[in-house]
C-alpha cells in the first residue's frame, strides 16, 4: 500500500509586530495623522469557485469522515489548507500517494485527463471540485483541438491551472507565459489557431499578449467567452480604482495564488506608490507607512474575509482606523457543490449548502 505524505503547511499565529515604538506612537507622529484613512476594494476575496472547493472538502470530511485526501491544495491559500488540515483533510502532489480505494478530492484548479485516469486506475473515489470556470476552458481546448485548431494557451507554465488545460490536448496546445513569448512562439499553421487562456491572469496583460500575437497571426481567433474569470476581472477593476489614490496598497492572499500576486502587479501598474502582499496581519511591516496618507486594502479570490479583518484591524491601531469601502461589482454567484456532494447530502438530509458561502465556516471554526 502506498504511503499519504502531507504537504507540510508552516503556520505562524498571527501576532502583532514588535516594535519599539508603540503602534499610538508612530500614528501620533505621522505629519499626516489626521487624514489617514484606508480605502478598501469590494468586491475581494472569496469568489464562488473557492467557496465551492471548501465547502466541498468540509462536506467530504462531514459526511465521509476523515481522513479526506486533496489533491494539492484546494485553493491557494495558507489559512485555508491549516484549517482543513486541522479537521483531517490530506494534502497530497498526486494520487499516487492516496491508499487505494481512499477518497480524494481534486482541487478548484482543475485536473488533466491524465490524473483522472491514474485516480481511476487505484481504485480511488473521487469527488471534482475543479471551478465550473475552469472546467469551461477545458470544454473550449478539447472541442477546438477536436476540430483541428492549435491551441495558444496564454498562462503560466508549471500552475496546476496551465498543467490540467494543457493536459486535454498536448498535442494540439502550445503555452504562451507573457507578452514578450507571443514575438517568439511557432506555429503550424497560423489560419486554423486560437488562444484559450488561465483564468486568474492579468487582464491587461493578456490583452497584449493577445494583440502581439495578432499581430503575428491575423486570423488568431478569440475565444467563444472569456476565460480570465469574473472574479479575476472583478477585483482587478477595483483595485484599479483604488490603487491611483492609495500610497501603499495591501494585498492580503498567498504567495502561489496567481490572482494574489496579480493584484499586487495591478496596483503599481495603476499607481499606488507601494504594494504588498501578506499571508497574515503580522507581516505587515510598520515601515512601510512612513510617509503614508491612504492605504488601499484588497485580497485575493482564496482568501476568508477574517484574514482582511485582521489586516484593518492592525491598521486602525497605526491611526487607519477610518474604512471606506469601494464597492465597483457585485457579485451574487453560488456554484452548485460538485454533483459527488450532492448526492451524499441528499442522502443525508443535509441542506445546509447555504452555510461556507463567502469563507465564513473556514474562518469561524
Ligand atoms: S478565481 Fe475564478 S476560475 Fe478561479 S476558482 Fe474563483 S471563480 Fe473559479
Amino acid at each position: 500500500m502506498a504511503t499519504s505524505t502531507s504537504i507540510p503547511v508552516s503556520l505562524p499565529m498571527p501576532r502583532i509586530p514588535r516594535t519599539r515604538r508603540s503602534p499610538q506612537e508612530i500614528a501620533d507622529a505621522s505629519p499626516n495623522v489626521n487624514q489617514r484613512k484606508v480605502l478598501l476594494a469590494a468586491p475581494r476575496g472569496y469568489c464562488a469557485g473557492v467557496d465551492r472547493a471548501v465547502v466541498a472538502v468540509e462536506k467530504a470530511l462531514e459526511h465521509y469522515g476523515p481522513p479526506v485526501y486533496v489533491r494539492k491544495q484546494i485553493v491557494h491559500n495558507l489559512h485555508v489548507v491549516s484549517e482543513l488540515e486541522a479537521r483531517g483533510a490530506i494534502f497530497v502532489e498526486e494520487t499516487d500517494e492516496v491508499p487505494e480505494g481512499a477518497l480524494v478530492v481534486f482541487s478548484a484548479h482543475g485536473v488533466s485527463p491524465a490524473v483522472v485516469r491514474s485516480a481511476e486506475d487505484r481504485g480511488l473515489q473521487t469527488i471534482d471540485a475543479t471551478c465550473p470556470l475552469v472546467t469551461k476552458v477545458h470544454r473550449e481546448a478539447v472541442r477546438f483541438a477536436k476540430n483541428d485548431y492549435e491551441i495558444l494557451l496564454i498562462g503560466h507554465e508549471g500552475h496546476e491551472e496551465v498543467e490540467g488545460t494543457y493536459g486535454e490536448a498536448p498535442h494540439a496546445t502550445t503555452i504562451v507565459n507573457n507578452p514578450e513569448e507571443a514575438d517568439t512562439v511557432q506555429v503550424k499553421n497560423p489560419d486554423k489557431l486560437i488562444w484559450l487562456s488561465q483564468t486568474t491572469l492579468s487582464v491587461d496583460e493578456t490583452m497584449e499578449t493577445v494583440r502581439r500575437l495578432r499581430e503575428r497571426f491575423p486570423n488568431l481567433q478569440d475565444p467563444p467567452s472569456d476565460d480570465i474569470c469574473y472574479a479575476t476581472t472583478n477585483r482587478q477593476v477595483a483595485i484599479k480604482t483604488i490603487a491611483p489614490k492609495s500610497d501603499l496598497v495591501i494585498v492580503v492572499g498567498s504567495s502561489n495564488s496567481s490572482n494574489s500576486v496579480r493584484l499586487v502587479e495591478v496596483s503599481l501598474d495603476y499607481g499606488a506608490k507601494a504594494a504588498y502582499r501578506v499571508d497574515f496581519a503580522h507581516e505587515v511591516d510598520e515601515s512601510w507607512f512612513e510617509g503614508v496618507s491612504t492605504v488601499g486594502v484588497t485580497s485575493g479570490a482564496s482568501v476568508p474575509d477574517v484574514l482582511v479583518q485582521e489586516v484593518l484591524e492592525l491598521l486602525a491601531e497605526y491611526g487607519f482606523g477610518d474604512v471606506e469601502e469601494i464597492t465597483l461589482a457585485e457579485e451574487d454567484i453560488v456554484f452548485s457543490l460538485p454533483k459527488e456532494i450532492r448526492g451524499k447530502l441528499k442522502e443525508a438530509g443535509d441542506d445546509s449548502r447555504a452555510l461556507g458561502g463567502r469563507g465564513t465556516p473556514t474562518t469561524s471554526r
